[in-house]
């Protein structure tokens, strides 16, 4: 009798905590994230600090000259992505601009060789020195404004804060490049077509091992065609819930009433 009960306890002790799991993470996690978050900006105490209004950028000498040009792009973009998006971070946001893009990996554990334009990680948004990818021939604040990373990384770090970690890669994906639309009329892969569009199971539990521009562009027009049908204020609304804990099908069904697995199939 005693098994009994200790078996049952164990079963039910299980099935509360499978159904809190995602509760437990939202309530924890920005917790976790400022821990993790001064472990990143520990790696470059010794980085030179500049700031404005809503950002803080920290740098080493060779990048004094872009410094101003980060901040005006970010405070330029800050008010119609945070309005996008429904959320206004707390605090100043931190963007570090590397030099050296090997240190940059390391401090955002990134695979070695996997160079990025941009990372964001909790609460940190990281992002390369133009000077490393944008050729001295071309309008250098033109090309960093359009093409570089800091709308991008930002509606990330936004995504992260309302959803509380609570949300599949291809999502926040899809946000960020939605943005970048709206923000620069930037179309991740636009002449870039295929018959046999990725299905929300591939995206959600694959993401990582499917062609990199066909997944990104699979979420943007994903992401794009729920605004299209419900508008901006529906991802706002998602985000909320998923930050209260539920998955992604179950917000979108709050939202919407519809299948989120039926509207990506009908999604061509
Ligand atoms: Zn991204």
């Amino acid at each position: 009798m005693k098994k009994k009960i200790i078996v049952f306890s164990i079963a039910l002790i299980l099935l509360i905590s499978l159904y809190y799991a995602n509760k437990i993470m939202v309530v924890s996690y920005p917790y976790v994230r400022e821990i993790k978050e001064d472990n990143l900006t520990d790696n470059v105490k010794d980085y030179k600090t500049a700031q404005s209004e809503h950002f803080i950028v920290r740098y080493t000498p060779p990048d004094e000259k872009y410094v101003p040009l980060v901040l005006k792009i970010a405070e330029k973009h800050y008010d119609s992505v945070t309005k996008d998006l429904g959320h206004k971070p707390v605090g100043k946001i931190v963007i570090i601009m590397y030099h050296d893009p090997e240190k940059m990996n390391r401090d955002f554990s990134l695979a070695k060789g996997d160079t990025a334009m941009g990372i964001y990680l909790n609460g940190i948004i990281s992002i390369a020195s133009p000077e490393l990818w944008i050729s001295p021939t071309k309008d250098l604040e033109k090309v960093f404004e359009h093409e570089g990373p800091i709308v991008h990384e930002f509606a990330h770090l936004i995504v992260d804060d309302v959803a509380k970690g609570n949300y599949p890669v291809w999502f926040t994906e899809g946000i960020a490049l939605l943005e970048e639309y709206r923000e620069n009329g930037f179309v991740w892969g636009e002449y870039i077509t295929t018959d046999k569009p990725y299905s929300l199971k591939e995206l959600t539990y694959n993401f990582n091992q499917l062609d990199e521009t066909l997944a990104y562009k699979r979420s943007f027009e994903i992401v794009k065609a729920i605004t299209d049908k419900y508008g901006m204020q529906s991802i706002r609304e998602i985000l909320k819930y998923l930050g209260e804990g539920l998955n992604l099908s179950e917000s979108f069904y709050k939202v919407t009433g519809q299948n989120l697995e039926k509207f990506v199939d009908s999604v061509k």
